[in-house]
């Protein structure tokens, strides 16, 4: 299978290549030249497998330039029953919230609590196979700036996996207290963790720069290393996603929730619209999706452009509880957009021209057509995420996190709206303790906050008794190991004397 450029169909690579570069060098993402056909035979050969089989089967269809044994060395070492807390990484739990069924998802069982686990865990081996077929000899840095869970994800994937080192940055005031200490306690041989002082965007343009400066990178050179991404734009974080969709319908198959054939709808709430993407395409290969429903928060750029085919980001911006999603330029929508215009890098690269230039771009009205077909795309506040937490959680027992709230949201508009009672899964993303200020008040209105965040886990607790994940319940006693702020413009010698490069 070759990959190829949304901005240029002639860049056209392997997916060891793709991995390893991440980005295409015209500055459009890589994507597969064909999807994989899953038929009815398939799927039923699927469903008698567990998480790994089935993953292995689709990673085996995506990168044929991986032999077998490579393929499952990285599903073995990804995917474990101790980092996952049990067999299914991803496992479906079945509630119902004012007469709906809500199938929900759980892609927040692994070592960070959040759904970014799920790529972040398998991208370290994916990677180091994909520099030994193309840039073998090579340790790969990896660099990322973070608003939080990204950060964390890739440093638990990342930690002493050999021939790659770590750095992360972070804005000095702009994660959780909990996302801190998530990072600030991590552990590993090949990891550093700084703050920066600036905000989130100062840290993106500085890992930028020193991506895109030559003297860096020949410094690296020399001493046998380079750098590479671990963004939600490089394929392998991509491809892990694709996984969950398809194992979750059998589960669902399984479960006796619908039968092998049956139509289900797919609800998600985006940010950098890689999740969604995913489940896309799992539909292209033959997953039997009749509706995507994108739900964002009140940064609701996505729900216009779906509602109008017109995406502009020149609009106020948000701080919200559900911050994985206070996004306003949603990447991977690029890769969407190319498949819709027919696979079209010129239409694409338009696109992507004029949303650099203005902020913002209309697609045709055929590709409006086809996005109203397949997609719904809703928004909710403030208040109705926390409304929604506490009624799910007072109706039914189950407690979600912020983003989750914002899916079982945007799902509820969407059945009110529509009459449709296709069974539907909701990916729910992260634990509700990543987030326990926000959760705590939504369940709890009337409760005075402790001041510590281990002190409002330990009330969560007290009120829900969902057990505390155990990744995040160890850490309360966990000593600090980095305590590095630096300046923005320090960046470049930070990572050079990170690296032991002169
Ligand atoms: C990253 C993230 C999202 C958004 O996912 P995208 O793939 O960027 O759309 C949603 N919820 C949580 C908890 C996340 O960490």
């Amino acid at each position: 299978m070759l990959y190829n450029s949304t901005q240029n169909a002639s860049e056209v690579v392997s997916s060891a290549q793709a991995i390893a570069q991440g980005i295409s060098k015209d500055g459009g993402l890589f994507v597969p030249q064909q999807f994989p056909k899953y038929d009815r035979a398939d799927f039923q050969s699927l469903l008698s497998l567990d998480y790994k089989g089935r993953a292995e089967k689709v990673f085996s269809d995506f990168l044929t330039d991986f032999s077998e044994e490579e393929i499952k060395d990285c599903v073995n070492k990804a995917y474990t029953a101790e980092k996952f807390g049990g067999n299914n990484p991803a496992p479906m739990a079945y509630t119902q919230l004012g007469g709906n069924l809500l199938n929900i998802l759980e892609l927040w069982h692994g070592p960070t609590c959040a759904f970014k686990d799920m790529a972040l865990q398998i991208l370290p081996h994916l990677l180091t196979k994909s520099l030994k077929k193309t840039y073998d000899g090579k340790d790969a840095v990896i660099l990322v700036a973070t608003s939080g869970d990204t950060g964390k994800a890739a440093l638990e994937g990342f930690k002493d996996v050999e021939h790659t080192k770590i750095i992360v940055f972070y804005p000095v005031d702009g994660v959780s207290p909990m996302q801190k200490h998530q990072m600030n306690t991590q552990e590993g041989g090949n990891v550093t963790v700084c703050a920066i002082k600036g905000n989130f965007d100062d840290a993106q343009t500085g890992v930028k720069k020193i991506f895109t400066t030559p003297e860096i990178s020949e410094k690296l050179g020399e001493n046998n290393m380079l750098f590479s991404s671990a963004n939600s734009i490089n394929w392998g974080r991509l491809l892990p996603q694709i996984v969950y969709y398809i194992s979750a319908y059998c589960d669902l198959v399984n479960d006796g929730k619908i039968a092998l054939g049956d139509k289900i709808n797919v609800v998600v709430p985006t940010g950098n619209f890689g999740n969604i993407l995913a489940s896309y395409y799992a539909g292209l290969m033959g997953l039997p999706v009749a509706k995507y429903i994108c739900a964002s928060n009140s940064n609701n750029v996505l729900t216009d452009f779906i509602n109008t085919g017109v995406y502009d980001k020149n609009r106020d911006f948000y701080t919200t509880m559900s911050p994985s999603m206070d996004i306003l330029v949603s990447s991977n929508l690029e890769r969407l957009l190319y498949k819709f215009s027919g696979d079209s890098d010129a239409a694409t690269k338009g696109w992507m021209d004029s949303l650099k230039a203005t902020g913002k771009y209309e697609v045709s009205d055929e590709v409006k057509a086809v996005i109203a077909e397949k997609f719904f795309g809703g928004f909710c506040d403030e208040e109705q995420t926390q409304n929604t937490i506490n009624r799910l959680f007072k109706q039914s027992g189950y407690l979600c996190d912020t983003h989750t709230a914002v899916a079982v949201n945007v799902y509820e508009q969407y059945v009110a709206e529509t009459g449709d009672t296709t069974p539907s899964v909701i990916a729910s993303t992260a634990s509700p303790y990543k987030f326990s200020k926000a959760v705590l008040k939504a369940v709890s209105p009337e409760c005075k906050l402790p001041e510590t965040e281990f002190e409002m886990v330990d009330m969560l607790y007290e009120v829900s008794k969902m057990p505390v994940p155990a990744p995040l319940a160890c850490l309360k006693d966990k000593k600090a190991r980095f305590s590095d702020v630096t300046e923005v413009d320090k960046m470049p010698e930070y990572v050079l004397s990170a690296l032991s490069i002169e």
